[in-house]
C-alpha cells in the first residue's frame, strides 16, 4: 500500500503530495518520519492519502520510516484541501494550524503524575498492627477517595506508612497523564437564568431552521450568551460537540468562567496566550474526546473535534476573525466549511453585526434573529452628546467635557464605577515640530512615534523600536515641539488631579502584557476595587460590570477619519459596544459622547442605537460607490528592503495581472499600482495593486497569477478585504 504525504516544509517547491511505502500501524491522518531530498534526511510528514498504487516505479518509492500519533482527521484533510485551494496557500501551512506548534516541534510532552489506589480484595485489616497508626489513617482515607497523588499521600501519612502499604499490595502505584488546567484559579460562576420570551424564542427558531447560519442580531445586554448556551446544552444532549469564538484575549477568561460554571470539564480552551504544556493539553483533551466544548480566538476553529454540532461565533463583526498573517483566512468562512461537513448549524451573533452578514441575513442568506430588549427590560443607556468644539470656545481645553466632569462627579458619589474610553494609547499621540509640522517618526517605519510618559520614550507600535525622546526637531531644529492628542496615560493622570479619592486603573497593551494580565484587571474592577477604568479597544466588548453607570468616549469622532471605506461601521460598532457596557445591572445607564462633530450622521445613529436605519445608510452608500460587499477589495502587496527589488517585482505582478485585467474590464472597478499609504514598515519598503472586482470567479485566476511569480528579491502576498489597507 502507498501512503500520500506532505512534507511539513512550508515552500511551494514542496507543495506536493508525495508517494511513501506504508508501513504498519500507518493510517489517514498520521504523523510520520519519512526520508527527504538527495540526502534523505528524516522528516516530518502527514499522511492525507491511501491508495494501492504509486504512479512511481516502485523502487524510487521511498519508505515511511516510522509512525508519531495521528493528530488529524479525513475531515481535517478535507480543510485543508478546500483552503489550500481557496487563498492558494502551501498544504504544509494549513496542516500546521490544526495542531499545536508545540507538539510539532516536539517539546512538550503529557505530563506525568504518580498515583495510588487502594486495591480492595488484598486488604486485611488484622494483617496491619495496632500501632501502625497512619497506615490505618491512610488506610481509612483510601477507603473514601479510592485515589489520591503519591506526592500528596506521602505528605498526609509520610513516605514509610504509604510504602508499607505499597509493599503490602495493599495500595498500587500507577503512572497517569493529568491534565494541565489553563485559569486553574478562576472561580467557576454557575448561574442560570430563566430564558426571557425573546430568549425562548430564539433558540426555538433556530432549532427549526432550515437554514445553516444563523444571525443573531441583538442589542447589548439581550442575554445572547444565554442563548448560546442552551444551544450549546442542546447539542451535548445529541452527543455532539460545539466550538465557540469568541473575538479576543480579554473575553475568554470571562466566558470560560460561565462556560465551566455550567459544563465543567467538557471545556477546553485553545489561544495562544496559554503556556505551551497547557495549551497541548487542553488540545489533547479535545482530541481524545474528553473535552466537548472548544472555547478560543479565531484559532480555535481548528479545534480537533469530531462530530460538531454547532459553532457559535460571538461579536461576529469583529476583525480579529480574519487573520492577518500567512496561512490568511477568515475564521467565519472556516466556520462554514466545517459546518457543511459536519451538517451543522452556525450562529453568529452581534449587536452590530458586520453590514456583509446583515446583508446576508437581508436577502435570505441567513436565518436572522432579532432581539430589541435587554433582559430584566434595563432601558438601553442614555447617550448624551458634548460638543468639544463649543467647549474650547468656553474655554474648556481639558480632555474631559463640563458634562463629562459633573457625570463622574455624580458618579462617585453614588458609588457607582465609570469607564472612560479611549482609542489609543501612550501617553500622546505624536511629537509635532509648531515651526516646521514635522512629525516624528520611526526609523524602520513611515509611522509617527508614540510617546509613553512613565518611561519617558518615544515608541514605534509597528516595529517595538524605542527612542529616547528629541528635544529638538530633526527637520529644522526648532525647540518648539507639542506632543498631539492624549493617550490613556495622560488621561489618567489628568483624571486622578481631577479626582483624587478615586481608585483609577488603566487597560490597554501595555498593562496587558502578561499571561492573565487582563483578568486582573477587569476581576479587580468587577470586584469594585476600582472607581475608574481608563481603556483602549479591548475595555469595549463583552465585559458586563453590573455596577457601571456611566462610560466616556473621550474621542468619538477618532476612526471617523480613518481612510477606509468601513470607518463608518467601525465608528457605529465602536460606539455602540462601548455604550453597551453601561447600565447592565439594574441601575440606569448613562453615555457622554465626546465630538468636535455633532451633527455626523453616524454618530446620530449611534447614539439612537439605530442600527436599521445606519444599516440603509450604508448599504446604499456601498452600492453606490461599489466597495464590499458589492465588490471585493484585493489587495497584492510587494515589500522588500530595497527599493528597487520592490519595485522590479511589482512591475512584474502588474504585468501578469493587467492581462487579466484588460480581458475582464467590466468586473473590475479599479485596478492600480501604487505606493502603500504605509510606505516603509520595518526597514521594508512597501508597494501595492489595489484592485475592486464584481467578479469573484477571477479571484482564483489572480492568486494563481501571483503565486506562480517565483522571487527571492520581494516578498508578496494577496489580501481580501483585509481589515488594514495601510
Ligand atoms: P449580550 O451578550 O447580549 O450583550 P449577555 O449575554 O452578556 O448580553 O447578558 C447580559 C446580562 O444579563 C448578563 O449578566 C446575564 O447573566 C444576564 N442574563 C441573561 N439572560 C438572563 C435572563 N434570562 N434572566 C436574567 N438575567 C439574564
Ligand atoms: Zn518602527
Ligand atoms: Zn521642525
Amino acid at each position: 500500500m502507498i501512503a500520500e504525504v506532505i512534507v511539513d516544509i512550508v515552500h511551494s517547491d514542496v507543495d506536493k503530495i508525495f508517494d511513501y511505502i506504508m508501513i504498519e500501524n500507518v493510517q489517514l491522518g498520521s504523523r510520520v518520519k519519512v526520508p527527504f531530498g538527495q540526502g534523505n534526511k528524516l522528516i516530518e510528514g502527514y499522511v492525507i492519502g491511501i491508495k494501492e498504487e504509486s504512479s512511481w516505479p516502485l523502487e524510487k518509492v521511498k519508505k515511511i520510516t516510522s509512525i508519531i500519533d495521528c493528530p488529524l482527521s479525513a475531515e481535517s484533510i478535507y480543510l485543508m484541501h478546500t483552503l489550500s485551494r481557496r487563498y492558494q496557500q502551501p498544504k504544509a501551512s494549513i496542516l500546521r494550524l490544526f495542531l499545536p506548534s508545540e507538539m510539532r516541534r516536539g517539546n512538550v510532552h503529557e505530563k506525568i503524575e504518580q498515583s495510588v489506589y487502594l486495591v480492595e480484595e488484598n486488604l486485611n485489616i488484622a494483617s496491619i498492627s495496632k500501632n501502625a497508626k497512619k497506615q490505618l489513617e491512610a488506610i481509612a482515607y483510601f477507603q473514601l477517595e479510592r485515589r489520591c497523588t503519591l506526592f500528596a499521600a506521602n505528605k498526609k501519612f509520610g513516605n514509610a506508612a504509604i510504602q508499607k502499604l505499597i509493599q503490602k499490595g495493599i495500595l498500587k502505584k500507577v503512572e497517569e497523564q493529568i491534565f494541565r488546567k489553563p485559569y486553574r484559579n478562576l472561580q467557576d460562576k454557575s448561574d442560570t437564568h430563566i430564558l426571557t420570551k425573546e430568549q425562548q424564542e430564539a433558540i426555538e427558531k433556530i432549532q427549526s431552521s432550515e437554514k445553516q447560519v444563523q444571525l443573531i442580531h441583538g442589542v447589548t445586554g439581550s442575554g445572547k450568551t444565554e442563548i448560546y448556551m442552551h444551544a450549546i446544552t442542546n447539542c451535548l444532549q445529541q452527543g455532539k460537540t460545539a466550538i465557540f469564538l469568541v473575538p479576543e484575549i480579554a473575553l475568554t477568561p470571562q466566558m470560560l468562567k460561565s462556560l465551566r460554571g455550567r459544563f465543567q470539564s467538557a471545556v477546553a480552551i485553545l489561544h495562544s496566550r496559554l503556556s505551551a504544556g497547557e495549551r497541548f493539553d487542553e488540545w489533547t483533551r479535545l482530541k481524545e474526546g474528553e473535552a466537548k466544548i472548544a472555547v478560543g480566538a479565531r484559532g480555535a476553529i481548528f479545534a480537533p473535534l469530531e462530530d460538531i454540532g454547532l459553532i457559535v461565533i460571538d461579536e461576529e463583526h469583529d476583525t480579529s476573525y480574519q487573520s492577518e498573517s500567512a496561512p490568511r483566512y477568515n475564521a467565519i468562512q472556516v466556520a462554514k466549511m466545517r459546518a457543511k461537513w459536519n451538517n451543522c448549524k452556525v450562529i453568529l451573533g452581534s449587536a452590530t453585526p458586520s453590514i456583509e452578514s446583515y446583508l446576508f441575513a437581508k436577502n435570505g442568506h441567513y436565518h436572522l434573529i432579532e432581539l430589541h430588549n435587554r433582559v430584566n427590560q434595563q432601558s438601553m443607556p442614555q447617550i448624551l452628546f458634548a460638543d468639544m468644539r463649543q467647549q474650547l470656545r468656553n474655554g474648556n481645553a481639558s480632555i474631559f467635557s463640563d458634562i463629562l466632569q459633573d457625570e463622574i462627579q455624580v458618579c462617585l458619589q453614588k458609588k457607582e464605577q465609570v469607564i472612560l474610553f479611549l482609542n489609543r494609547r501612550g501617553y500622546a499621540q505624536s511629537v509635532q515640530c509648531r515651526q516646521c509640522g514635522y512629525v516624528h517618526t520611526c526609523s524602520h517605519c513611515d509611522v509617527a512615534l508614540t510617546y509613553h510618559r512613565t518611561e519617558n520614550l518615544l515608541k514605534c507600535h509597528f516595529c517595538g523600536s524605542q527612542y529616547t525622546p528629541v528635544q529638538h526637531c530633526v527637520n529644522c531644529n526648532s525647540t518648539s515641539l507639542t506632543y498631539n492628542g492624549y493617550g490613556t496615560q495622560q488621561v489618567v493622570k489628568e483624571l486622578q488631579k481631577l479626582y483624587p479619592n478615586a481608585i483609577i486603573l488603566r487597560m490597554d497593551n501595555d498593562t496587558t502584557n502578561s499571561k492573565e494580565g487582563h483578568l486582573k484587571i477587569t476581576e479587580m474592577f468587577a470586584k469594585g476595587n476600582a472607581d475608574i477604568l481608563v481603556g483602549t479597544q479591548m475595555i469595549a466588548k463583552g465585559h458586563d460590570f453590573p455596577n457601571v453607570t456611566l462610560v466616556g468616549i473621550l474621542n468619538a469622532d477618532q476612526s471617523l477619519y480613518f481612510d477606509d471605506f468601513r470607518s463608518n461601521e467601525r465608528t457605529f460598532q465602536l460606539i455602540m459596544q462601548v455604550a453597551g457596557r453601561s447600565g447592565r445591572g439594574q441601575k440606569e445607564g448613562k453615555v457622554i459622547l465626546q465630538t468636535y462633530n455633532c451633527q455626523n450622521p453616524i454618530l446620530r445613529y449611534a447614539a439612537d442605537g439605530n442600527y436599521k436605519d445606519f444599516f440603509a445608510n450604508e448599504i446604499n452608500l456601498r452600492q453606490a460607490t461599489y466597495y464590499p460587499p458589492y465588490s471585493i477589495i484585493v489587495r497584492v502587496l510587494v515589500r522588500s528592503a530595497e527599493k528597487e527589488n520592490a519595485l522590479d517585482t511589482l512591475k512584474t505582478v502588474y504585468t501578469k495581472l493587467e492581462k487579466i485585467y484588460i480581458e475582464n474590464k467590466k468586473d473590475f472597478v479599479f485596478f492600480h499600482k501604487m505606493i502603500a499609504p504605509v510606505k516603509k514598515l520595518q526597514n521594508k519598503w512597501r508597494y501595492q495593486i489595489l484592485m475592486r472586482l464584481c467578479n469573484k470567479n477571477l479571484l482564483s485566476e489572480i492568486y494563481t497569477a501571483v503565486t506562480t511569480i517565483k522571487t527571492d528579491k520581494a516578498n508578496l502576498y494577496v489580501e481580501e478585504n483585509p481589515n488594514n489597507l495601510q
